[in-house]
This record gives structure tokens, C-alpha cells and sequence, in this order.
């Protein structure tokens, strides 16, 4: 008999971890990235500071930025991320909620793995409660319209709570709920009209909407005025210059009579451009591209305030804000393509100089600028208005809201295990455990907030016995009608969180076989980063 040899189909610098161990493997990398956010949620949630290579400091509460400063390697982790950035594009907030339902979905499943039970029948009751969790949301929530401000301004509150902006979350509800109705058409909203400027200097107190646009260019000529009441506005996407810098022309003069005509040239076809935007009525040009120093002269002798090389963004927004066109060709300018504000005007905040344009008529794009004291307090309220815009931009899109505070996850709990009970076979198990991560939530919350989750969530699980809005209050350590205290969330925060959770939750228990090619030892899956799976319990 010839001796058996060792076949190999794989490069030798494939690592590969196969059977239990992948997945014990994944499920410790998904949990380590669910425990790290764990202490921020919620309004006592605690905030991360973090510091990249560069020492850049950054301090949030923010699950997603959390997540993505922390440069994380392993796979199945990077998955948990991308639950994280799923929820903040598709909702904008929620990010929290989502990875540590997936991570306690993951530690629950490794609980039943122990008993025995298959990682196929685990994603069935898996799946089964999940799309039963979508069927009881859709019960359990509530509808809302746009004319209720005082619920949508709830809404925003909720969103910012625990985000540092608790002095000044009534003055921002009322921005953000102002400024998502003033951008929605017919339940069409695009938070991309809405424009955040961040200036530091003065207090948060000072943060304003405006109805307008704001961006950081100065006037491009101090001959120009400071300011224009009732602004016509030209919105130029051309050179005011004779020739594009990219473009290197040649010429050759031999007499000085020669080059005095040249010069006289140039003059007078900018100067004839300057006359056609003036003809057009404009007393304002927003160019996106440069203006020569000629036209400047002209256009600050005919009184013309202008910026130049404002960013194709701003100018997009500046023409949805002000109704003007932006025109190309300059032959192309006339009267009805100009857009109109009651005041441009040249703002000297702190160190920056900005160009106001506000008062709009009916303006489909808006400007909030956030007044503070430092770079990190401006970065934290951006994200916490962010949050409150996504909110209720989500709420008024579907129409619906849920409880928060817990409500909704301890009813859906209580739901599931009832549903749990009509079903026969193992997945029933895996339902009920599905319904115990959901309550993982209250649980953190009263944690966070240094309440004793046990006592709370067993006064919670008793309230919905005939309140199935009832929530932990936070602030009053109180179990009450979370809809009735304004502690409001909207369905589709939930909704998402729910289903992305369960699906990569899903996808990670049935990996059983992982293959890292060696490009690096860094590839993540080596034991240098991962504590070995033995050693845990
Ligand atoms: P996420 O990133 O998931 O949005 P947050 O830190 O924003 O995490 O916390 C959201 C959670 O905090 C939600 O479950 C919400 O219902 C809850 N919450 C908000 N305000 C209160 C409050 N006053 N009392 C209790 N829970 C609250
Ligand atoms: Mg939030």
C-alpha cells in the first residue's frame, strides 16, 4: 500500500477555524463590540472618548461613531458595525439599540448552542420571531401628523436625551420640528436641505434656524456692501474671468500698443459680463467658480455683492433656499431666473465670516447654525440634532411612533412568548430567548442610569399586565405611560433595529467555517486579538 500524503487545497497562509470554534469565535468578537457601547445608552448613558493616531479627540455618546473611530478588524465584528451604519443611513439614530440587540440575540443563541440545540433551528425561531416582532409593532404603534408639534418636538427631545443638549433641548426640538415641516413636501423629506454650520464662540443658546442658507465665504471685495436688502440673486456656475486657469494660453505681443490693446480687451469682455448680470436685475452673484479681480472692480462699483467659489452643495441648496436658477451661460440670464431673499449680509462670527441669506420666501432649504463653546461641544449637539432630525423626519415619513422608554421592547417580549406558547418544537426556545434579548434594553437602561435592572424590569413586565405603553422613566425612576410623559421614539427606529439585528444575528450562527487569507497577521482572526474561546463562559 502506498502511504497516504496530506492533500492541501488551500494556500498555505489560508487561517481557518472551523466547526464550534468559528462560531464561538464570532459570537465573542459580536458581543465584545455590543458590550462597548453598552454604558451609552439611553439619556443617563455614559459618553466615549476617543483618540485616533493623530490624537484627535473625539467625545460622544453616538453609537455609530463609536463604532466606526474604533477601526475594528475582525469580521464578524465589522458585521456589528455595519448594523450600526445600516441604522444610522436608513434611520439616523437607533444605532445603540441595534447593536446590542444583535449582541445579546448572539449570547442568548450561544446559551442555547450549549444545550444542544442546532444553530439551524436557532435561526428558524430566530426568524419566526422576528417577523412576528413586526407584526406586533405595526399593533402596538401610534399614528401621528404633521400638525401634532407638540408630540413631534417630543419626539426630538427623546432623540437628544443623554446627548449633552439637556439645557437647550426645548429651544432645538423647536428647530428641528420647524425645519423638517419647512423642507417636507407632501411627506417627502430630504434632511440634505437642511444644512448644519457649526460656529464656535458663543453659547448653545444661541443656535439658530435660519430661512436660508448660511456658508463660510466672505463678500470678495471689501468695495462691496456689508449688506443687500431685497437680493436678487444670481447663482453662476461659470468663470467671471477671461480664461480657465486649467487651460494655459500662449500669446506673443511685440509692440506695447499691442499689449495695451490686449489688456483693453480682456477689460471690456469682463466688463460686459458684469453689465449682463446687472441688467438682469442682480444685485447679489453666487459664482461656483472664480471671479478675476476686473470683474470684482465692477461688480463693487455697481454695488453687486458677490462670493466666489462657493461649493456646488451650497449652491444646490442656495437654489432650492432662494428659488433661483443656476445658469451656465451668462447670455442665459434673465430677471425670472434669479432668486430672491430679503437680506444677504457679511457675518463675523468668532473667527469666521460668513455669508447670510435669509429670509426666504417659502425656502426648501434651511440652514441650522449651532453656536458653541468648542470644536467637541459643536460636534456632539451636530449629532444630537441630527439624531432629533432623523427622528421625527422618520416619524412624519411612515406616520407612526411607538412608546419608548423601554415600553415597546417589554411589550414585544410579552407578546412573543405568548406567540411562543402555540408553537410546538425547539424553536419556541429560541422565541423565548428572542424576547428576553428585547428586554435587554430597559434592563441597560435602568443599569445605566443606576437603577436596579432586576426590580425594574420585573415592575415593567408587571405594568403591561394592563399598560402596554408603560416605560422606566429615567429622569422620575418611575414606571409609567411612556406616550403620556412624551418619551416617543418612531416606529421605524424599532422596526430597522429589529430586523437588521436578527439578520446578521441570523448570518453569524450559521457561519461554521472561516477563511482568512493571510494577507496580514492583522487580518483579525488571530488569536493575538481575539481572547481564545476556551476562556470564556
Ligand atoms: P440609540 O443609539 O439606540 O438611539 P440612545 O442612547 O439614543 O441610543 O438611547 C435610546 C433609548 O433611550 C431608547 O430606548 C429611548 O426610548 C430611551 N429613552 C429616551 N429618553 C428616555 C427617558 N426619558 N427615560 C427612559 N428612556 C428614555
Ligand atoms: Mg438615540
Amino acid at each position: 500500500m502506498a502511504e497516504k500524503q496530506p492533500i492541501f487545497i488551500l494556500p498555505e497562509n489560508v487561517q481557518r477555524i472551523i466547526g464550534k470554534d468559528a462560531q464561538r469565535n464570532n459570537i465573542m468578537a459580536a458581543r465584545l463590540v455590543a458590550d462597548s457601547i453598552k454604558t451609552t445608552l439611553g439619556p443617563k448613558g455614559m459618553d466615549k472618548m476617543l483618540v485616533d493616531s493623530l490624537g484627535d479627540i473625539t467625545v460622544t455618546n453616538d453609537g455609530v461613531t463609536i463604532l466606526e473611530e474604533m477601526e475594528i478588524e475582525h469580521p464578524a465584528a465589522k458585521m456589528m458595525v455595519e448594523i450600526a451604519k445600516t441604522q444610522e443611513d436608513e434611520v439616523g439614530d437607533g444605532t445603540t439599540t441595534a447593536v446590542m440587540l444583535a449582541g445579546k440575540l448572539l449570547e442568548n443563541a450561544e446559551k442555547l448552542l450549549d444545550n444542544k440545540i442546532h444553530p439551524t433551528v436557532i435561526t428558524k425561531g430566530y426568524r419566526l420571531a422576528a417577523e412576528k416582532s413586526q407584526e406586533i409593532l405595526k399593533e402596538l404603534a401610534v399614528d401621528i401628523n404633521p400638525e401634532q408639534e407638540e408630540v413631534l418636538k417630543q419626539i426630538a427631545m427623546t432623540a437628544m436625551t443623554g446627548k449633552g443638549a439637556e439645557t437647550v433641548k426645548e429651544k432645538f426640538s423647536d428647530i428641528i420640528v420647524k425645519a423638517v415641516k419647512q423642507i417636507a413636501e407632501n411627506n417627502k423629506i430630504d434632511l440634505d436641505n437642511i444644512k448644519i454650520e457649526k460656529n464656535k464662540g458663543s453659547g448653545l443658546a444661541e443656535t439658530e434656524l435660519i430661512e436660508g442658507i448660511v456658508f463660510d465665504k466672505e463678500k470678495v471685495s471689501v468695495d462691496m456692501p456689508d449688506k443687500v436688502e431685497n437680493a436678487k440673486i444670481a447663482l453662476l456656475d461659470l468663470a467671471l474671468e477671461i480664461k480657465s486657469p486649467e487651460v494655459d494660453t500662449k500669446i506673443s505681443i511685440s509692440s506695447p500698443e499691442q499689449l495695451q490693446g490686449f489688456i483693453e480687451q480682456e477689460e471690456k469682455i469682463l466688463k460686459e459680463m458684469v453689465e449682463k448680470i446687472k441688467q438682469a436685475g442682480a444685485n447679489v452673484v453666487f459664482c461656483q467658480k472664480g471671479i478675476d479681480d476686473v470683474a470684482q472692480y465692477y461688480l463693487s462699483k455697481e454695488g453687486i455683492y458677490a462670493c466666489r467659489r462657493v461649493s456646488k452643495s451650497d449652491m444646490e441648496k442656495l437654489a432650492r433656499a432662494t428659488q433661483g436658477k443656476i445658469i451656465s451661460n451668462l447670455n442665459e440670464l434673465t430677471s425670472d431666473q434669479l432668486g430672491f431673499a430679503k437680506m444677504v449680509e457679511e457675518v463675523k462670527k468668532g473667527e469666521d465670516t460668513y455669508t447670510y441669506v435669509r429670509g426666504c420666501e417659502n425656502p426648501k432649504s434651511l440652514t441650522i447654525l449651532i453656536h458653541g463653546g468648542t470644536e467637541h461641544v459643536l460636534d456632539e449637539m451636530e449629532r444630537a440634532i441630527k439624531d432629533g432630525l432623523g427622528d421625527v423626519a422618520s416619524a412624519l415619513r411612515e406616520g407612526k411612533v411607538v412608546a419608548g422608554a423601554g415600553a415597546v421592547e417589554v411589550e414585544l417580549a410579552r407578546r412573543l412568548r405568548e406567540y411562543s406558547k402555540t408553537l410546538g418544537g425547539r424553536e419556541q426556545l429560541a422565541i423565548e430567548e428572542f424576547a428576553s434579548a428585547l428586554e435587554f434594553i430597559p434592563i441597560t437602561l435602568a443599569e445605566n442610569a443606576g437603577l436596579d435592572p432586576i426590580d425594574t424590569l420585573t415592575e415593567l413586565k408587571a405594568a403591561h399586565e394592563n399598560e402596554k405603553y408603560a416605560g422606566i422613566n429615567i429622569f422620575t425612576g418611575k414606571v409609567e405611560n411612556s406616550l403620556k410623559e412624551g418619551i416617543i421614539e418612531p416606529l421605524r427606529i424599532k422596526s430597522q433595529a429589529i430586523n437588521s439585528a436578527s439578520e446578521v444575528a441570523m448570518m453569524i450562527l450559521r457561519i461554521d467555517d472561516v477563511l482568512a487569507s493571510g494577507k496580514s497577521s492583522s487580518g483579525g482572526m488571530s488569536s493575538q486579538n481575539m481572547p481564545p474561546t476556551a476562556d470564556y463562559d
